[in-house]
């Protein structure tokens, strides 16, 4: 099969697509055709090699894929199904998603929902799957549209644009955090009401004018910080991202005088229960011009270009990898 190998040569990590063979199925795995795959910022980490995400080499990134069951050792999956996959440490600790094939566990794989088209599922990808979770985890900290604004940051990337638009189709007022002044357009028509420069976030006092009923943040470090010190008595901050950097450099206050909930969100260990009823929320939620405007589609070859301008704050919204 073709995949994207990522090899190690003088602690530099080196991409190129390549044709190798897909490891012996063992009891319990189950080998899909991918169809699409996506790039998502733990991919570029991973890729580049800025991150220490892989640990041994060989390794075929790709932490999401869809495509279609062709063998299964698992009676829970048949051959021409379709199904999806995010996490489990795919693309880091086994060979993931950018590659014509993968062989994984079958308790990895979900389903894929009824009306939901493979590349619109990778259009969702990992990232759409986060912005989800972290939508859920607001609403059950009893965050509602009437309790006031919610805001996202690092809103032109995959999980924030899918976080904003999830947010404004239920009825959020949505504010969108970005550093690039080329996305407000794009922010706008996504449901974003109100547009606020990632600089207005460098620096903090430990508690602030309160701004905010909930907070999606995926970049961490000072803009997280500032976010506490601003959102309202009894709101909540889902955190699920670092783009900015794994520091928090907060105080207590928010906590002990504000009541404020910081929720962590991680989508790689999800049980299997709730990832079934997430896929179905993103079906029934997003809107059909979500996906026109949310995606940019590369090749295989094209991911270790990609890759780097991730790191380069250079993506807007969703890369969609065709494969199959
Ligand atoms: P993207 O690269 O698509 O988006 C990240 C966004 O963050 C950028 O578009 C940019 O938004 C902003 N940003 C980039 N660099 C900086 C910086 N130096 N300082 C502040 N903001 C910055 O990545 P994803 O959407 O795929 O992932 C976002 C984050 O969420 C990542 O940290 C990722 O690791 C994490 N994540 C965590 C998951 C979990 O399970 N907890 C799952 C998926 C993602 P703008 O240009 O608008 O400012």
């Amino acid at each position: 099969m073709k995949a994207l190998v990522l090899e190690q040569q003088d602690k530099a990590t080196l991409a190129e697509v390549k044709e190798i063979a897909l490891p012996d199925m063992a009891a319990g795995d189950v080998r899909v055709d991918i169809s699409w795959s996506g790039l998502n910022y733990k991919d570029a980490l991973a890729i580049t090699g800025k991150g220490k995400i892989i640990r041994q080499f060989p390794m075929v990134p790709g932490i999401d894929f869809a495509g279609h069951v062709s063998r299964s050792n698992d009676p829970r999956f048949s051959v021409g199904q379709s199904v999806i996959l995010t996490g489990w440490g795919v693309g880091e600790t086994h060979w993931g998603g950018l590659a014509e094939q993968a062989c994984v566990k079958g308790d990895w794989l979900v389903a894929l929902p009824e009306g939901l088209a493979a590349r619109n599922a990778m259009i969702i990808g990992t990232a759409g799957f986060t912005a989800m979770l972290c939508v859920m985890a607001l609403e059950e900290a009893g965050v509602t549209p009437e309790s006031g604004t919610v805001v996202v940051t690092g809103a032109s990337g995959g999980v924030g644009s899918t976080a904003v638009a999830l947010l404004h189709t239920l009825g959020y007022t949505v504010a969108a955090v970005t550093g690039r002044g080329s996305t407000h357009d794009y922010l706008r028509k996504l449901g974003a009401g109100e547009i606020l420069s990632r600089d207005d976030f460098a620096e903090t006092r430990p508690l602030e004018k309160q701004l905010w009923a909930g907070a999606v943040d995926t970049v961490g470090d000072k803009v997280l910080a500032k976010l506490l010190a601003q959102t309202n008595y009894g709101g909540c901050v889902a955190a699920c991202g670092l783009a900015g950097g794994f520091n928090l450099p907060t105080t207590v206050m928010p906590f002990i005088l504000r009541n404020v909930r910081l929720q962590g969100v991680d989508s790689v260990s999800v049980p299997a229960e709730r990832r079934a009823a997430v896929w179905e929320r993103l079906l029934n939620t997003l809107p059909d011009d979500f996906y026109q405007q949310a995606a940019t589609e590369i090749t295989l070859e094209q991911a270790p270009a990609v890759a780097a301008d991730f790191l380069n704050n250079k993506i807007q919204g969703r890369t969609l990898v065709k494969i199959g």
